[in-house]
């Protein structure tokens, strides 16, 4: 409606004005709290939804303990979304602030691997699922494993960890929704000189100015193409890949080759016990099909945004303590 007058709410700015402010006069945003209660809460993953969804446990009195599989907090905010959009300093100073509510957390601490769900459900009065979906997509061409063809969770989360990425010259990312745009940008940034994009669809799934500004950045992106195949014996060394109009090929040089076309559940052997439809947990009110178990964000929704990881880890947090104060 704002546009019909002047132009649209920039909520995104106005939240980062919001959180600059915060950080620059030292807010104390988020009530101190005192553990009333001796239920223990675990949560597993320390993204969006899991860090709104312990600030309020805590905030309710209850004792959280968030078990991280990486090295460091913030989900997909520091693993995914690139640091030029979103700074980590921003990440590190919300996750500080949860964590100064007396939550503790536990990194490098992967659940399934460490530490069983089985545990956590024996140890803990209600566990909370905020593990994202942390699994990279690949199509399988028939082609066999080549070296240079990765999915985007096998990239942008390692030149995040490590600062560094051996990127080649020539780069073809496939998929062009944000994370394909993220994807470009990143390999560009890391000393690609031609990154091309393709996707199937007619109409770019990316945000517009996600869009332009990958082609700011000198990325050529290609629409209407499907039909990829690979050149190369062990390693990716071009890709092929034919127009909608079944006419136009075209041949791209490429060294590296990127699988941009969503996430999915990494280990889905870990939710063995849940009920799980397609690429989400299934709940109801928050709640998996074991009621000490509860989930939400891209884990529960099969991928959505931040904002909604936040209220969704928020709600989850009011049902779990309904269920905890049912229990007692
Ligand atoms: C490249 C990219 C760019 C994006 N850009 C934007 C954007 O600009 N704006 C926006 O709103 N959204 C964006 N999104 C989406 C957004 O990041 C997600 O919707 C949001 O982070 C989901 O939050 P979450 O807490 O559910 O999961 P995540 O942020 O994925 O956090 C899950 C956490 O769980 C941990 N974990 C996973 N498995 C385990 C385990 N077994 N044991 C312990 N820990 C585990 C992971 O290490 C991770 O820290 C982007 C996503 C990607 C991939």
């Amino acid at each position: 409606m704002r546009q019909h007058i002047d132009e649209p709410i920039a909520i995104r700015r106005l939240q980062q004005f919001a959180v600059d402010y915060e950080m620059q006069n030292n807010l104390q945003v988020l009530d101190k709290t005192v553990v009333t209660k001796e239920q223990k809460v675990a949560c597993v993953g320390s993204g969006p939804a899991s860090l709104a969804c312990a600030a309020k446990l805590a905030q309710a009195g209850y004792q959280v303990e968030i078990f991280e599989a990486s090295s460091r907090a913030g989900g997909m905010l520091s693993f995914g979304i690139p640091a030029e959009r979103l700074a980590q300093e921003i990440v590190d100073f919300d996750v500080k602030t949860v964590a100064d509510l007396g939550v503790k957390i536990h990194l490098n601490t992967k659940v399934g691997r460490d530490i069983s769900l089985a545990e956590l459900e024996q140890n803990y009065a209600a566990v909370f699922i905020g593990a994202g979906l942390w699994g990279g997509r690949k199509i399988d061409l028939g082609q066999g494993a080549m070296s240079g063809v990765v999915s985007a969770m096998d990239f942008l989360p390692v030149v995040r960890a490590n600062g560094t990425y051996n990127v080649p010259e020539d780069v073809v990312v496939i998929g062009a929704g944000d994370t394909g745009m993220d994807c470009a940008s990143t390999a560009k940034q890391y000393g690609a000189k031609n990154v091309t994009i393709l996707c199937n669809e007619e109409n770019i799934p990316a945000y517009h100015e996600e869009l332009e500004a990958v082609q700011q950045l000198g990325v050529t992106v290609l629409t209407n193409f499907t039909q990829y195949k690979f050149i190369g014996a062990d390693s990716v060394n071009g890709v092929i890949a034919t127009h909608a109009n079944n006419f136009t090929e075209i041949k791209l040089k490429a060294d590296l080759v990127i699988w941009a076309i969503g996430q999915q559940i990494e280990s889905p052997e870990l939710y063995a016990n849940l009920k799980v439809n397609g690429n989400k947990l299934v709940v109801s009110g928050y709640q998996t099909s074991n009621q000490k178990f509860f989930a939400a964000g891209d884990a529960a929704n099969g991928g959505s945004t931040v904002v909604q990881a936040v209220h969704e880890g928020k709600e989850a947090a009011k049902a779990i303590i309904e269920f905890l104060v049912d229990g007692e």
